[in-house]
């Protein structure tokens, strides 16, 4: 059994739907079902024995002690988050309550668990501590990419509160021995991604006829990984990643959110031509820049592609077709969230512990 958090999130859900396609052990997944949390993602393990799903905050030690006493998972795989960087501007006091001091409570949590195991199962307990690029700060555009030694320089209240949480699990590892892994990887793209983000925002506006916005002058660069790439990862670095390490995940796929937007739309002209004609890059519209936006982030990933094998399996076109397609087959999906549906149906089948 592993205790994942925040498994009802985008790359979470990806993460469990991965985890009991492949493994043959069980998840106990902690939600707190906030707006980006989606039982939908799940919906296809909703009668899997081997998951069983508890509505809750990673803030409340009680809680997290009694998942782990009744559990007794041999690893914390910890996804939850506040994620989003805008919303994360516009109200920081989440991203420090939830990434900052709820992965410090499941840290003590762990530690006293820890605690309680003998031999074996002592050994072989690891904590997962899965992280962003964001806070390695923004590269110039002849710097090298971050590797795992680059000095922290996070820019917004999101990537500072994913910062002070690597630092709080790095310190449980030297200070307590706690069996730590990090892993900060590059921006993630796939089915299950809330369209508040810039690939199925794209998607979905492109089209319901609606402007596709573009920050400044949509020359910022980012390094873009497939989810199920990113799962793989997690799992490598669970399996075999060296305690107290960072291993730094990310596809060598540098492109500016422009050249994003134009590969959307040029997919979506192939597979789901306009109806009134031309291409969908006739829709793009330049928007005000974020404050504080980073201009270039990429990931050297040559450390776990040497020590653990990983490497993705998808290109930036692959995944990004197969991202398309999800998206035009799922609008339901997409529906459902945009009107908010989604969150009314949590409301009424789901108590929040
Ligand atoms: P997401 O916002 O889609 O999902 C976050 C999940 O955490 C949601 O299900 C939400 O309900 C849950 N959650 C939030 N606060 C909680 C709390 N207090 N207690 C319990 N659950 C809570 O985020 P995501 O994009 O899936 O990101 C998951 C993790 O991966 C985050 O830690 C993020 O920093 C990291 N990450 C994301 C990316 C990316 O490109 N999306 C890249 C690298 C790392």
């Amino acid at each position: 059994m592993i205790l994942v958090t925040g498994g009802a999130g985008f790359i979470g859900s990806n993460f469990v739907l991965d985890w009991l396609d492949t493994e043959a052990e069980g998840v106990v997944n902690l939600d707190k079902l906030t707006y980006s949390g989606n039982m939908a993602n799940l919906a296809s393990v909703a009668d899997n024995p081997r998951h069983i799903f508890v509505r809750g905050d990673i803030c409340d030690g009680a809680l997290v002690a009694e998942l782990l006493k009744q559990h007794k998972p041999r690893a914390i795989v910890h996804f939850a988050a506040e994620s989003h960087v805008d919303r994360s501007i516009h109200a920081p006091a989440a991203f420090v309550q939830t990434n900052v001091n709820g992965t410090f409570t499941l840290l003590e949590a762990a530690r006293a668990y820890q605690s309680t195991l003998t031999g074996a199962e002592r050994d072989n307990f690891r904590f997962l501590h899965v992280s962003t690029d964001e806070v390695y700060g923004s590269l110039g555009p002849g710097d090298p990419p971050f590797s795992e030694t680059k000095a922290y320089e996070p820019n917004s209240p999101y990537s500072a509160s994913k910062a002070a949480s690597d630092h709080l699990v790095r310190a449980y590892f030297h200070t307590y021995v706690l069996p730590t892994l990090t892993t900060n990887c590059s921006n993630n793209y796939g089915p299950f991604h809330f369209p508040e983000k810039l690939i199925p925002l794209i998607i979905a506006n492109a089209r319901a006829g609606k402007p596709l916005p573009i920050y400044g002058d949509g020359q910022q660069i980012r390094d873009w990984l497939y989810v199920s790439d990113h799962c793989a990862a997690i799992r490598s670095v669970l399996a075999a990643g060296r305690v107290g390490e960072t291993y730094n995940v990310g596809g060598w796929n540098e492109k500016t959110n422009l050249e994003v937007v134009h590969t959307i739309c040029d997919l979506l002209d192939e597979i789901d031509p306009r109806a009134q004609g031309g291409s969908y890059r006739e829709q793009i519209t330049y928007v005000t820049d974020r404050p504080g936006h980073d201009r270039r982030y990429a990931i050297d990933a040559r450390k776990i592609e040497r020590e653990l094998g990983w490497r993705p399996r998808e290109t930036f076109q692959t995944g990004l077709r197969k991202t398309v397609q999800w998206y035009l087959e799922n609008e339901d999906w997409v529906r459902n969230v945009q009107s908010g549906e989604y969150q009314s149906w949590i409301d009424r089948n789901y108590n929040q512990r």
